[in-house]
């Protein structure tokens, strides 16, 4: 059933390509891109915009957009429900089902609430687990889905918020005019043809990445080049209270294992193997059998399904992982598995598609709005995306690279592919937690991954560094004001589009070597920074920005800048403070 076709919403133009075309500066609606698309059949129908895809990232994204007023169609291949891997969530998820206004009914299915992990993995054989509320205590647990039904409420919540919906449309291509994409072509079920006119085409399409073929954009990573395999289990063991909802991970000789408990007794179970290996022995003894065979492999889990019967006949998934780049350009954006994948070892893959088509929601306002923002804010999605990208794929990197098991082929050799660890992973780690305490994930892999012992002291004196500071500032007192702060050299203030309630706007970023996406900034303090210019002392910088301004607001300003120092000087982008 479609419901909700909406006004649309006349699109600014935007971006270089519309130049070429001669039309910079005027408003154009969908008609004038119809007329451009002239090597193809002549578009049937026009929207907004046009969504590939109804997983989790394709939904996310058409939800935000025909909330905001733009007339959005959504073509996905299957028929909902539709069998789908990746059942684990993760909190970070569960604001954006918030927001897409989904939360209710993903809570009102009765999935098990999942509130962490048990492990068996790098030198300890005895399983351990870690908990969601150690960091994350407004949302300390989440959900273990049946995928099915999990992106079945979504798509329909797209649906009640207006979205065109259509089921059983394979897209086929999407149409460009010059490097312009202006819509797509389309096969439905019967074998009919269509063609839909569009100012936007997000690729939310999945691993196939449609987009990411037609233009040669995905660049393979090859740490992670491995096979899923896995099926349906039921009656199997839990792990005992207060874990039995977690997800379940044993690492062994050939890989690793899941096992996701959900409704009703079942449990999904899948083993990451290399890819050229699962490949050979799959063809010879068959999917079922080999899952068998590394379940058995596997103390623990071969334990928790000795009760269990065998639900289902394996999948098989490509489970590589990939950067496609650029991740948008003139009139598309991809989003979710269409823009990146990486190894599931921390369910991360929803988490990614909401956040993805949530932020691919929020260029396309922006860059429906104001010409001028679309390029940079494309860039800025990217640079935010593949933040969050590789937050996951370093820790999972670190992860792999710090289990041993004696005589594996697959442990040795994904260590010695992530090169020197004491300097490649400890880089990466403390970039990923910023010099924050280890918390979850990552106190995981300082506990119980076999890290040389030169990383874990690295760790920890960038933590005691940091404390160092703090207590250092703390003590100044009065006399931080009359200090001189030297920024560290390179710093560069820049202003581009940030991620700000929900749109792109522009804004500024502190970027500094260790982290060129930059650290975002209020104006005020830009304006501070500034007027770093290693002689004005902190007191004159903010005498300054006080002038004219009323005691209360004075008081206001005085706050902000001495707390935005303390954050550079305790992050050592203010490397030293001179008394004078
Ligand atoms: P999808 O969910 O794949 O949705 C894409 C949709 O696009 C599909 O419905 C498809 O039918 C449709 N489509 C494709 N091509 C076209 C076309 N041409 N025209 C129209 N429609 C099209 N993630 C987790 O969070 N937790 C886990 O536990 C987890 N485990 C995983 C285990 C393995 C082995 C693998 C490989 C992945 C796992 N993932 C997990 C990742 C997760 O499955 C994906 O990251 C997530 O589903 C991505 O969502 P998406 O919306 O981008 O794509």
């Amino acid at each position: 059933m479609e419901t909700g076709a909406r006004r649309a919403v006349p699109l600014l133009p935007y971006w270089g390509a519309w130049s070429t075309l001669g039309v910079v500066g005027c408003t154009v609606g969908v008609t004038e891109i119809e007329l451009h698309a002239d090597k193809h059949e002549p578009m049937t129908e026009n929207h907004d915009v046009i969504v590939i895809g109804g997983g989790p990232a394709g939904s996310a994204a058409a939800t935000m957009l025909a909330r905001r007023g733009f007339s959005v169609l959504l073509l996905e291949r299957e028929r909902f429900p539709r069998p789908h891997v990746g059942e684990s969530l993760l909190p970070a998820s569960m604001p954006v089902l918030e927001d897409l206004g989904a939360l209710a009914a993903v809570e009102e299915a009765g999935f098990p609430r999942k509130w962490g992990a048990t492990m068996v993995w790098g030198k300890d054989r005895q399983p351990w687990s870690w908990y969601f509320k150690e960091t994350n205590l407004k949302y300390p647990h989440a959900y273990q889905v049946w995928r099915p039904e999990f992106d079945r409420i979504l798509l329909d919540n797209s649906r009640s918020c207006g979205v065109v919906v259509r089921e059983g449309c394979q897209v086929t291509q999407v149409v460009f005019a010059g490097e312009r994409a202006v819509g797509v072509r389309y096969r439905n079920e019967n074998g009919g043809i269509g063609n839909a006119g569009s100012s936007f085409v997000v690729d939310a399409s999945g691993q196939g990445g449609l987009l990411a073929r037609q233009l040669g954009l995905r660049r393979w990573d090859s740490f992670f080049q491995n096979l899923g395999v896995y099926a349906y289990f039921r009656g199997g063991k839990r792990l005992p209270d207060p874990d039995e909802n977690n997800i379940f991970i044993e690492a062994y000789q050939h890989g690793w294992l899941w096992n996701i408990p959900l409704r009703d007794g079942w449990a999904s179970v899948g083993a990451v193997v290399d890819s050229s290996r699962g490949q050979e022995e799959i063809s010879v003894k068959g999917s079922k059998k080999f899952l068998l065979d590394q379940v058995a492999q596997a103390a623990n889990l071969s334990g928790m399904l000795k009760p269990a019967e065998f639900v289902d006949h394996p999948r098989v998934v490509k489970d590589w992982s990939y950067v496609c780049r650029p991740m948008a350009g003139p009139g598309y954006i991809l989003a979710g598995d269409a823009a990146c994948f990486v190894d599931p070892l921390f369910s991360s893959g929803v988490h990614l598609a909401l956040m993805s088509g949530a932020l691919a929601a929020a260029y396309i306002t922006a860059a429906a709005r104001d010409s001028e923002i679309a390029g940079p804010a494309g860039e800025s999605y990217e640079t935010l995306y593949l933040k969050e990208y590789s937050h996951f794929r370093e820790l999972a990197k670190l992860f792999y690279s710090s289990n041993r098991t004696p005589d594996s082929y697959f442990w040795e050799a994904r260590r010695l592919a992530s090169g020197d660890p004491t300097l490649s992973a400890r880089n990466a780690f403390i970039q990923t937690v910023a010099g924050q305490p280890a918390r979850g994930y990552e106190r995981a892999v300082l506990g119980h991954g076999s890290l040389p012992p030169t990383f874990d002291s690295s760790v920890r004196a960038v933590e005691e560094e940091r404390s160092r500071k703090g207590a250092q500032w703390k003590a100044s007192g009065p006399g931080l004001y009359r200090s001189v702060p030297h920024l560290m050299p390179h710093a560069s203030l820049e202003r581009k589009p940030v991620f700000r309630e929900g749109e792109f706007q522009w804004g500024y970023v502190l970027a500094t070597p260790g982290r060129p996406e930059g650290l975002e900034c209020s104006e005020l303090v830009a304006v501070a920074l500034s007027r770093m210019d290693g002689k004005a002392t902190v007191g004159e910088v903010v005498a300054r920005l006080q002038e004219g301004s009323s005691p209360a607001l004075q008081a206001q300003i005085h706050e902000t800048i001495a707390a935005a120092l303390e954050i550079l000087y305790v992050d050592g982008v203010i490397t030293e403070l001179t008394e004078i």
